[in-house]
């Protein structure tokens, strides 16, 4: 049974990158019917916060990664970690290395002096026939592994393909400090083993540390699973994605007016390809997600794409739930919502041509506050030539049968009736009723306004 996992460090908000590993591990475990596993990683006491670790639980709730077992938060195992140090220095796949930091630190400056890469040089590690030196005094020592010294680690990365690394450049491994707490590479072996984690998906970043967990998972004759490294991801200048390139937190889009549906089609395609299919659902997605077609370079940031899925999926969103997402916005903003139109039919009429929910919440603003048209516009506008036409449509307009066809096609006898054209009435038509020159199409801009509310506002200016 497939079983993959998301193991963030909670040291911030679940930023992009962190959110697309976790959307493949979600959908490849989705694919085969497998396990989703959480983890958090909160070994590291001075960065981690609980604040962290909720934005990261909001940011996947937001995005509809529901895990199926966790969270496991890595501090609440650590005697499971010391059990496996003890028994790994019973077996001797580890041993107590008695040497103080600084002579580490003259060791490896050595190593450095001598053009070699600096590591630790065995002064304690156990061979057959090798005397140790006498444990020093009131020393507490530190527990290495002891990794293996010639031949290779090689895998078969998902991703970047064949990898490998001699065991020459890989050092002895701490894996329990002096006071006993066991270190990160150390842990993520253990988890994943004791996890049953089968495919590993991550960061690229993390390819240096995947030998020196092969070599641990062996050692402790656990399963390796597959691992697979992504790229990571660029702004649009080709510089890692970083704050400056605005928002990195997956939890800053929805404050912005992003749908999940959007966010997660762009991650999705964002490092992973089928065909030409940009625009699909997780349904689809997890069908076709099988760790074929993973792009092996660096994925960019684009905006622009972004915002185009996301106007897409506005579009295709009911429209009760675009109001339920707009209306907090609106309320910030004032709007007035007693006796006038119901939001879910403006948002209906306004929804083709915005980017985000905020752009739809200020756009259907003009249905939800008094307007006060600018007496310069209205002047130019409102010329004598049209008054009495306008006057004419408010007649109309009380007895006229209140649809969009009958007041368009009404519209057009005034106005041939008195020989204008259709922006000479519908310009200032525009400004009484909504106070700005640019509205969505005008009949449909009456017609949802209603009657009431449509003469009151002409006999203010008639
Ligand atoms: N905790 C690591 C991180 O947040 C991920 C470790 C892993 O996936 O193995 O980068």
């Amino acid at each position: 049974p497939v079983r993959t996992r998301f193991a963030p460090s909670p040291t911030g908000y679940l930023h992009l990158g962190g959110a697309r590993t976790a959307l493949y591990s979600w959908a490849f475990a989705r694919h085969f019917g497998g396990t989703f596993v959480l983890r958090i990683e909160d070994t590291d006491l001075e960065r981690s916060t609980p604040a962290a670790v909720q934005a990261i639980i909001d940011g996947m709730q937001w995005l509809g990664l529901n895990h199926d077992e966790g969270p496991f938060y890595q501090m609440q195992r650590m005697d499971r970690y010391r059990e496996v140090v003890a028994q790994m220095l019973k077996e001797g796949t580890a041993y107590l290395c008695y040497s103080s930091p600084e002579e580490v630190e003259a060791m490896r400056e050595r190593m450095r002096a001598a053009g070699e890469k600096p590591r630790y040089d065995g002064t304690w590690r156990p061979e057959p026939g090798k005397t140790l030196p006498a444990i020093p005094a009131d020393r507490k020592p530190v527990v290495r592994f002891k990794n293996p010294l010639d031949g290779d680690v090689t895998w078969d990365d998902v991703v970047k393909g064949t990898i490998t690394i001699s065991n020459k450049e890989l050092d002895d491994l701490v894996i329990a400090r002096p006071d006993g707490t066991p270190t990160y590479n150390f842990c993520v072996a253990v988890d994943d083993w004791d996890m049953g984690i089968t495919h590993v998906l991550r960061g690229d970043d993390h390819v240096n540390n995947t030998p020196r967990q092969i070599n641990i998972l062996r050692a402790i004759g656990a399963p390796l699973p597959l691992y697979g490294h992504l790229p990571m991801i660029l702004g649009a200048d080709g510089e890692k994605l970083s704050k400056r390139h605005g928002a990195v937190s997956v939890m800053d889009y929805p404050a912005q007016g992003y749908l999940p549906e959007a966010m997660l089609n762009y991650l999705a395609r964002l490092g992973w390809s089928h065909g030409d299919d940009e625009v699909f659902s997780m349904e689809q997605f997890c069908e076709w997600f099988n760790l074929d077609h993973l792009t092996r370079s660096a994925a960019q940031f684009n905006n622009e794409k972004l915002a185009w899925l996301n106007n897409h999926y506005i579009k295709q969103a009911d429209n009760q739930r675009l109001a339920d997402l707009a209306m907090p916005h609106m309320i910030d903003d004032g709007a007035n919502f007693e006796g006038a139109p119901a939001l879910p039919v403006v948002l209906g009429l306004m929804k083709e041509r915005v980017n985000t929910i905020n752009e739809l919440a200020d756009a259907a603003m003009l249905f939800y506050r008094e307007p006060k048209p600018d007496a310069a516009l209205l002047a130019q506008h409102l010329t004598d030539a049209v008054k009495p036409a306008l006057a004419q449509f408010a007649e109309r307009c009380k007895t006229v049968e209140w649809t969009k066809e009958a007041l368009s096609a009404m519209m057009k006898e005034v106005l041939a009736a008195n020989g204008l054209k259709m922006p000479q009435m519908a310009m200032p038509l525009r400004l009484i009723v909504t106070g700005q020159l640019q509205t969505p199409a005008i009949d449909s801009v009456l017609q949802i306004f209603g009657r009431e509310v449509i003469l009151s506002r002409l006999a203010k200016f008639l």
